[in-house]
């Protein structure tokens, strides 16, 4: 019998499996998707939120531990464990040395993304590169992966685990970290957790799932069944904005639209519905998605003109251009009187300041609702330019119950030798809203824990203190 059994194959399952190893245990990792599709959402990622308290290589300044627990606490409106939350923060100040020696390389940002140099540390090569090393790391150091095994059981003797199944297939561990993501890629359960609005419309008919189509739940969902205690609201998650001709799974980072704070977003009927310049983009792009979704038909328009370019990351379908905003209209298949008098009433209402992208600069609106609160500049430079928007969900937030050692809780009781990592538990510290950069700092932190524990538990449970791997 295996000492470890990790369930799923992203960042927070790898992290286990090898801390798990590194501790002496022996490891079995199970991944749904085949070897090419392995590393769940973890592959589409670029960077980790870093506490420091001076530069450290790749970032700049300092990012301290308050700064980073009041940006959280900002974001989810105080719906966050704060215990779990400043341990998350406080490990990702330490962990990058570690991440170093499985093979992971940091760079600074690149253009587009300096205003995040000083509290994200980006991969080298992206998630994709990130994934790979810790894969590479966990064959080198003796970790069994098995691909094409979707677990859709467990079994579990009061709140003990005995053993996981897959299909016919049946996996006993002395100790079990599960780490299979969030449902965000099973799209009936996004239906039936946002249900039917006010206009009769399915809402999540219209999402695009940003990342992996192999979350799909089973797990969580087998989970709460059994008795583990939940925590999260079904129908909250990371839900970007993101180009409407995105493909359904997978289309990653490049199809996020980021030029919403430089111009005005509009919905189907041609009227803005939020400021577009509450905050910085990193701490209010995970917001939109939202706001989409809550739109006639979940569609929106993101319009900006021709002094924006060269101002955000392009993405990577070119938008709608046209030399005057009626043929802007037109070719959105927006009501075109209602289009040009929300853009003039909006130019209208702009206040002359100083333009600066990377300040909370004093470019607001006067007299308009919903206002624009900075970096508000007339829309009246051709060419202009039109992104259609769809919610784009990157992952939900229902997961599971946890402590500082990451155990699944039953009744309130926490298991022995069950433990939970990664999105499946991320909705401990993100009850709502998100800052850049925290998915992976909650899924490092806590993998890193469970593994250890899990370990821990494992050896415990027969007595015998193993050798470092
Ligand atoms: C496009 C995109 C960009 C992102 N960018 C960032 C970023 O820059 N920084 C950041 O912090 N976060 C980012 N995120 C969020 C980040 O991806 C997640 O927070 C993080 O990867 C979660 O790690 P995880 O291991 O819990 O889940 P995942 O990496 O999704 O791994 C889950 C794994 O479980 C497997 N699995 C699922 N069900 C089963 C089952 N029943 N049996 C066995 N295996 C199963 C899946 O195949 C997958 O391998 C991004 C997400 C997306 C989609």
């Amino acid at each position: 019998m295996v000492d470890v059994l990790v369930i799923g194959g992203g960042n927070a399952a790898l992290c286990a499996a090898l801390m798990a190893r590194e501790a002496g245990a022996s490891v079995l990792l199970l991944e749904s998707a085949p070897r090419e599709w392995r590393g769940g959402n973890s592959q589409h990622t670029r960077n980790l939120r870093c506490m420091h308290d001076a530069p450290q290589d790749v970032l700049v300044d300092a990012y301290p531990e308050e700064e980073y627990w009041q940006d959280l606490l900002k974001v989810t409106g105080g719906i966050t464990n704060e215990a779990l939350a400043r341990l998350v923060i406080r490990a990702s100040s330490t962990c990058r040395p570690w991440m170093y020696k499985h093979g992971v390389r940091f760079q600074p940002p690149l253009s587009g993304a300096l205003h995040v140099a000083r509290t994200n540390a980006f991969f080298m090569g992206g998630g994709k590169a990130l994934v790979n090393a810790y894969y590479r790391s966990a064959e080198a150091l003796g970790v069994q992966i098995r691909y094409d095994t979707p677990v859709d059981a467990v079994e579990l003797d009061a709140d003990r685990f005995i053993a996981a199944r897959s299909g016919r297939q049946r996996f006993e561990a002395r100790a079990c970290v599960l780490a299979a993501g969030g449902f965000e890629s099973n799209r009936e359960w996004l239906r039936e957790a946002w249900g039917q609005n006010e206009r009769g419309e399915w809402p999540a008919d219209n999402f695009l799932i940003r990342g992996t189509r192999f979350n799909q739940g089973v797990l969580l969902k087998h989970m709460i069944d059994s008795g583990a205690d939940a925590i999260g609201d079904p129908s909250q998650s990371h839900c970007v904005a993101i180009d409407a001709r995105a493909p359904l799974y997978d289309g990653g980072i490049c199809t996020r639209i980021d030029c919403v704070s430089l111009g005005v977003v509009v919905n189907r009927d041609a009227r803005r519905f939020y400021d577009e310049g509450e905050d910085f983009w990193p701490k209010r792009y995970a917001i939109w998605g939202r706001l989409v979704a809550q739109q006639p038909g979940q569609i929106g328009y993101s319009i900006i003109d021709a002094k924006a370019i060269g101002r955000f990351m392009p993405p990577v379908f070119p938008g709608t251009k046209a030399d005057s905003l009626h043929e802007l209209a037109r070719q959105l298949q927006l009501p075109e009187a209602t289009f040009v008098e929300t853009i003039r009433a909006y130019n209208a209402a702009c206040r002359a300041g100083t333009f600066d992208h990377t300040a909370l600069d004093d470019c607001r609106t006067d007299g308009l609702t919903p206002a624009k609160t900075h970096w508000a500049r007339p829309i009246d430079t051709p060419p202009f330019f039109g992104y259609a928007l769809r919610p784009g969900i990157t992952f939900t937030y229902l997961g599971l119950k946890v402590n500082n050692h990451a155990q699944v809780h039953f009744g309130g009781r926490p298991s022995e030798n069950l433990f939970v990592a990664g999105e499946m538990m991320a909705g401990n510290v993100l009850g709502k809203g998100y800052t850049a950069g925290v998915g992976m700092s909650i899924g490092t932190a806590f993998g890193r824990i469970a593994g250890t524990q899990a370990a821990m538990a494992a050896t415990h449970h027969t007595g015998v203190q193993r050798a470092e791997a």
